[in-house]
């Protein structure tokens, strides 16, 4: 697949199909995957196909100009679906490389399962549903529903579904929605108070980082309501009250757009659980409006548009 995903992503640069290519490269460190954006064909050869390409790399397509070839899996995709249904991104402007993605690997629950920081693992591989970690010279094998992703357990759409270029068959998935939910549901277990005391709790660490903002190719606001200073939505210094409401207005703000790729969570540096709000709003926007996102690029943005039998009397 690495191989044709070259010779393809070579093709369209070198017939002038494309003006570059965006997709995944080998990290500096051990089991990372770094976002390769090149137009040189010289690069071509660094690009991989890895089970550690956390990244959406969809949230470039906003800054880039010309028309771009990109590597999606099935999240991804639904992004970039999701930028042309905001008119963000043009379909003709995009030439869309899909992976069957049989889901990433979550470092943290290897490191947590073996007992070892990720710079001692001698070796990860995938094989279909199992993946072994060699460590000390000693392979360990386990399911890869103990080792993926919480959503890409949850995962609704594996292989993307818009694509030019589709790299290999549809990829058979490990799917475990209890796993996938299970921080959620523990959490609706909780009376209101012990949740409210919760995310006081989660949201006294955030720094005020911005990366989950950053990394999510929903949040494409020129100007974030976080920058405004008339109105200052928000004081400078991270107060757990500021961080949790920038972080309920964001998921507002997601609504409908957010495809469930775990990018925000993942790219927190004090591991506040984001998706327990991410997919929890994923899910209500699905039993409530019946929308998934990023799956239909003809169809309206869910929260631009209303219908003349809407319930509430304020939007008819
Ligand atoms: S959410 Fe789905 S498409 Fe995205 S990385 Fe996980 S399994 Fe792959
Ligand atoms: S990534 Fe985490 S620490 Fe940074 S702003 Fe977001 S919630 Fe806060
Ligand atoms: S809100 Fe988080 S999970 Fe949803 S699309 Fe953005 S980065 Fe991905």
């Amino acid at each position: 697949m690495e191989q044709r995903l070259r010779s393809e992503t070579k093709a369209l640069l070198e017939q002038g199909k494309v003006d570059c290519i965006v997709g995944f490269a080998p990290g500096s460190l051990k089991f990372t995957t770094t976002p390769l954006i090149t137009r040189e064909i010289d690069d071509i050869d660094r690009l991989i196909i890895s089970p550690f390409m956390v990244n959406n790399l969809a949230v470039y397509l906003t800054e880039l100009k010309g028309r771009v070839g990109i590597v999606v899996k099935g999240c991804d995709s639904r992004s970039v679906v999701s930028l042309i249904q905001d008119n963000k991104v043009a379909r003709e402007n995009v030439v869309i490389i899909g992976i069957p993605c049989p889901g990433m690997i979550d470092l943290g629950k290897i490191e947590a399962l073996v007992g070892r920081e990720r710079d001692e693992l001698d070796d990860i591989v995938r094989n279909g549903d199992k993946v072994q970690v060699t460590v000390d010279g000693q392979a360990r094998e386990f399911p890869a529903s103990q080792v993926l992703f919480d959503n890409c357990l949850g995962c609704e759409l594996p292989t993307p579904e818009e694509y030019d270029i589709l790299l290999g068959e549809p990829a058979s998935q490990v799917a475990d929605q209890a796993t996938s939910h299970a921080a959620i549901s523990k959490l609706k277990e909780k009376t209101p108070q012990e949740r409210w005391q919760f995310w006081q709790e989660q949201f006294s660490h955030c720094i005020r980082c911005y990366a989950c903002r950053n990394v999510c190719p929903a949040c494409f606001c020129q100007r974030c309501f976080v920058e405004e200073s008339e109105p200052q939505w928000l004081l400078p210094v991270p107060l757990w009250q500021d961080n949790l409401f920038f972080q309920v207005t964001r998921n507002i703000h997601v609504a409908g757009r957010c495809t469930d790729c775990g990018n925000c969570e993942q790219a927190c540096p004090v591991g506040i659980p984001l998706r327990s709000l991410t997919r929890e709003m994923y899910d209500i926007v699905g039993d409530l409006f019946h929308f998934k996102s990023g799956i239909d690029k003809e169809a309206p943005p869910l929260m631009t548009h209303y219908e003349q039998e809407e319930a509430e009397s304020l939007f008819r």
